[in-house]
């Protein structure tokens, strides 16, 4: 019996094999295109293939059918209507021979996922949309649900689980009650309009607009132009997700007049990031949506999933990080937690023996030495994490950086692994110079570095330092531990409660505020107060010294009620 995520743009079939959960795929082929079509010669045609057809036969290909299950709205591919479920079914049946293929046996039975919000009829459609495909629905089950699952969340706990699903078209969120191993989603809320398109569409309009700059030319009406672009504005985003600057190129986009038009345009992660703010935003007020729906605080939230492409986004776990006051779970890779979870409660279902997952994950954030002008004074020593721990590796992350001065052109490297804000408190893993670093465009401004650091699965860390131009270059290789983690522990130790987590949270963000306004009003010797006392807390919540950690929360509380009665005065 597998498991199916029937998803809006990619679905997935996955299984539990040795007491393991994995994702059935031929090599690379694991997200099968939601998208169905019909082909010159008349043939049905499902996933990628229907997808490369799109651009060409848009009247002959059906893209996102979910969002119509339930309903009688039928589809016509060539002289046929089609009912939302027999569209589905094609889809069905296209992972049932993938799962045949690979596993070379038969599969009779299946799993199903479908959204929180799913209603009767819906859930009744993607019944019978696995029946047509010849499979025997075993269960219909919620995707934040086997989401949880997947993650192989402890039996025998009583929590609130926050599972956040952002896809490539919908967005929603769902709070999830667990007592012992009842699974029970007590509220959910989201945009079904919402999602990784949307995000490349901002894109799309930024690259038009740099185009328009150059080109008088109705890019718009061009069809095929208008693909290619789409196409290239995902990958920059999806390169945004771990680098600071990504180029969009399309040679011989079109041509116009006798001129050749070259797509060439580079954008930022900030620049990208501020393209997509208000969607982002929005999303929050989901949040507060579904925690009210709940009757729950985010305090009373033990755990936050991270579910769907778009969460690979740094973005969306720095802003969830924020506004939960915990770090989310991102282990699993967000494309598959829920065929996996749906693999997890098929094998419940037969009575088979579910091992928790093992990750390989990077055990220690991995970082540079970066010094900062604070309060007009050099403070060197600050440790930078660039590979967060517990990331899943092998993984690929780069920052950018800037000289202290605009004359500067040599920059040291220095590398170290631990979870301390101070980088005397972490582990040296070694240095190395980056030298002649060309001048800024503006040469008052000052220059840039982009450090780059690739973890792969035996634990050697390559890092390596460029200017932005890339002529440049120096590296380092160092040798970790790589670790592995079970993808079912909670949270590790480090966390403390939920309200101390946010108390901290608060107080280290008000502080860091404060520490602004007092050194724009010259007050240096109170803002280098401030600032000591918070880099003690946070250091002691990175290292998880709960002891610790009150005792220099309660200083920087005092140390910020103090200062705002003299402002009062
Ligand atoms: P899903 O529906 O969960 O398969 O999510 C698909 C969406 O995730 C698409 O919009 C993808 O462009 C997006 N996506 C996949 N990988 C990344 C990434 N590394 N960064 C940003 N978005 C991504």
């Amino acid at each position: 019996m597998v498991g199916i995520d029937l998803g809006t743009t990619n679905s997935l079939v996955a299984i539990v094999e040795n007491g393991s959960p994995r994702v059935l795929g031929r090599g690379d082929e694991r997200l099968v295109p939601s998208v169905v079509g019909l082909a010159d010669d008349g043939k049905i045609i499902v996933g990628q293939a229907a997808l490369n057809q799109y651009v060409l036969a848009p009247e002959r290909t059906v893209k996102s059918i979910k969002r119509k299950m339930g309903s009688a709205d039928t589809v016509q591919l060539g002289d046929r209507a089609y009912l939302p479920e027999e569209i589905s079914a094609f889809i069905l049946r296209y992972l049932k021979h993938l799962a045949e293929e690979v596993l070379n046996d038969q599969v009779d039975s299946a799993v199903i996922t479908v959204p929180a919000y799913f209603n009767d009829a819906q859930r009744q459609a993607t019944k019978r949309a696995g029946e047509l495909a010849g499979l025997e629905v075993a269960r219909i089950i919620n995707e934040p649900t086997a989401a949880a699952l997947a993650y192989g969340i402890e039996r025998q706990q009583e929590q609130h689980l926050l599972v956040y699903d952002l896809g490539g078209g919908t967005f929603d969120v769902s709070v999830i009650e667990q007592q012992g191993d009842i699974l029970e989603v007590r509220a959910s809320h989201g945009n079904v309009l919402l999602g990784g398109d949307d995000f490349d569409e901002r894109l799309l309009q930024h690259l038009l607009t740099e185009l328009a700059k150059e080109h008088r030319y109705d890019f718009k009406a061009d069809r095929k132009a208008m693909a290619r672009l789409t196409r290239a504005a995902e990958r920059v985003k999806i390169a945004l997700s771990s680098a600071p600057y990504a180029r969009a190129a399309e040679e011989f986009l079109t041509n116009y007049e006798g001129k050749i038009v070259h797509l060439n345009s580079e954008v930022g992660r900030e620049e990208f990031e501020r393209l997509i703010d208000d969607l982002l935003a929005s999303t929050l007020d989901s949040i507060d949506q579904a925690l009210r729906d709940a009757g729950l605080q985010p305090a009373q939230i033990n755990r936050v999933l991270l579910v769907g492409g778009s969460t690979r986004i740094p973005a969306v776990s720095e802003l969830i990080n924020v506004k939960m006051g915990i770090e989310p779970s991102i282990e699993l890779n967000p494309d598959e937690a829920v065929a996996l979870g749906a693999a997890v409660q098929a094998a419940i279902v037969r009575g088979d023996k579910v091992n928790a997952m093992l990750i390989d994950v990077a055990p220690h954030s991995l970082g540079i030495a970066v010094a900062k002008i604070l309060f007009g004074h050099l403070t060197e020593g600050s440790f930078k994490a660039i590979i967060p721990r517990n990331t899943t590796i092998p993984t690929t992350r780069a920052e950018r950086f800037f000289t202290l001065t605009p004359e500067q052109d040599t920059v040291e490297i220095e590398v170290y692994q631990g979870e301390s804000p101070i980088c005397t408190e972490n582990t040296a893993m070694g240095k190395f110079m980056l030298a002649d670093i060309p001048p800024a465009e503006d040469a008052d401004k000052l220059r840039e570095l982009i450090v780059e650091f690739t973890y792969n699965l035996n634990g050697i860390v390559e890092v390596v330092a460029r200017d932005r131009s890339g002529k440049r270059h120096e590296s380092l290789t160092v040798s970790t531990t790589a670790g592995k983690r079970v993808a079912s522990l909670p949270e590790r130790q480090k966390h403390f409660t939920p309200e101390l987590e946010r108390e901290i949270t608060q107080a280290v963000n008000s502080a860091a505020q404060i520490e602004l306004d007092l050194q724009a009003h010259g007050k240096t010797k109170d803002a280098a107060k401030l600032n000591k006392a918070r880099h003690t807390l946070e250091a002691a919540h990175h290292r998880g010294d709960e002891n610790r950690a009150r005792k220099s929360l309660e200083k920087l509380d005092d140390l910020l009620y103090d200062l705002e009665e003299r402002e009062d005065e």
